[in-house]
């Protein structure tokens, strides 16, 4: 089978012939170079209008490199057209294997795309002869096409969560659909201000938001007054996700704070170690994890009583009736405010604030599942974390729209199939 054939089934286009298929060189290395010619008597397209127009002249010949060959890498080389367009005058041709100015054709951009979903971008750059910069630009043409082309017209539940990214305090806003029938990442804003979400909304305009039925966040406060000026019809809930993280984040401050005092007391530091025994859940300690709890549950430690309240707040989710859940709720955060342990009290004081929006999570129960925005803050964090080389706040927006976005993709003639 002749090279030419192989083209002619993946890489073909109307009003162009792939001429002759012979060795190059580009950069110092052997390299596998197409000729491609204009097809007689057809037109080409005007790259202002996307109509057909007469060819005008020819000028610069450029090289648009195509998925790889047997590991050897190939270019197709054309010379570019100027056509003469009746609407637009006289402009470059658009040439329908690339967009743009960019070096790589659409199908080799849809192929390191694919697989930087799988490996890290560099990982990607490496596997394929290509530098990081052009697998960047390659998911962020995919990202953008799909971006352009994504339907949200359906969207009935949104999630609204933050992530803290580059280690520091820098926090995004992940704003994502959660109805039952589709999950994915509608919007990423930096920052978690009152104007980070406000920019959401403006940007989905309010005929859309007119249409939310569930809107679910934390008690983030500048969410939760954004949330109530342009979604009043949706019914707001408080994500188990959001309060099961707060109230860790109270028991960690007693931890820590007692773990120190202890030390500076003199005492046996029996809490060392101890972090991840009262923050997870019984279920899913290691034996080792679960002997420390155990051990540490003897003692009468400030940290101890804040675990054992935080297991008793898990009934709360078990209820059916939110009157019972209310009352549930009501004797719960008295327990709290008389245990005398300040970050604690500080959660019962927010939760006691908040109680109605809390319930609501009772009453929409069966609209979508609790796990799902724990869920994608997980993937959203494993691609935050991966060392994808992110130089700029773009790169880590792109990143998160191409794992997460659920994207469209551009139909290309054959598919190069990656197995999952
Ligand atoms: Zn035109």
């Amino acid at each position: 089978m002749r090279i030419e054939t192989l083209l002619n089934t993946c890489h073909k286009f109307k009003s162009f012939v792939n001429k002759k298929v012979h060795w190059g060189e580009y950069k110092g290395e052997q390299c596998i170079e197409i000729d491609v010619v204009n097809r007689k008597n057809s037109k080409s397209i005007c790259s202002c209008c996307h109509k057909p127009a007469c060819r005008y002249d020819k000028v610069t010949i450029r090289r648009f490199e195509i998925v790889p060959l047997w590991g050897f890498r190939a270019f197709i080389i054309y010379r570019m057209c100027r056509v003469d367009c009746k609407q637009c005058g006289v402009t470059v041709e658009e040439v329908p294997w690339a967009s743009g100015k960019h070096t790589l054709t659409k199908t080799y951009m849809h192929f390191l795309s694919n697989w930087a979903k799988k490996l890290s971008w560099l990982e990607t750059a490496r596997s394929f002869q290509t530098s990081w910069q052009k697998v960047f630009n390659s998911v962020r043409y995919i990202v953008e096409y799909g971006l352009k082309k994504r339907d949200v017209s359906n969207v009935e539940s949104i999630g609204i969560d933050e992530i803290s990214a580059h280690k520091g305090h820098k926090y995004l806003t992940l704003v994502y659909q959660i109805d039952k029938n589709c999950i994915r990442l509608l919007w990423v804003g930096k920052d978690r201000t009152v104007k980070t979400l406000l920019r959401f909304f403006r940007k989905f305009g309010q005929p859309w938001s007119e249409k939310l039925k569930h809107v679910c966040s934390d008690m983030w406060k500048p969410y939760l007054r954004v949330i109530k000026k342009k979604v009043p019809q949706a019914l707001h809930i408080l994500d188990r996700f959001h309060i099961m993280k707060n109230i860790n984040k109270a028991i960690d401050e007693v931890r820590a704070g007692e773990h120190r005092k202890l030390q500076e007391d003199g005492y046996e530091p029996v809490l060392k170690k101890s972090r991840w025994c009262l923050l997870k859940r019984k279920e899913n300690l290691t034996v080792k994890q679960a002997v420390t709890l155990k051990e540490l549950l003897t003692y009468n430690l400030k940290s101890v009583k804040a675990y054992l309240l935080k297991e008793e707040f898990y009934l709360f989710w078990e209820y059916i009736s939110p009157y019972w859940a209310e009352k549930f709720l009501a004797i719960w955060c008295t327990k709290v405010m008389r245990s005398k342990i300040e970050p604690m009290k500080k959660m019962a004081k927010s939760i006691r604030k908040h109680t109605p929006i809390i319930l609501n999570w009772l009453k929409a129960k069966k609209a979508f599942s609790s796990g799902i925005v724990e869920g994608l803050n997980n993937k959203a964090r494993v691609v935050t974390k991966k060392a994808y080389g992110f130089k700029t706040y773009k790169c880590l927006e792109i990143a998160l729209y191409h794992q997460l976005g659920k994207l469209p993709e551009p139909l290309m003639t054959h598919r190069f199939r990656i197995r999952a």
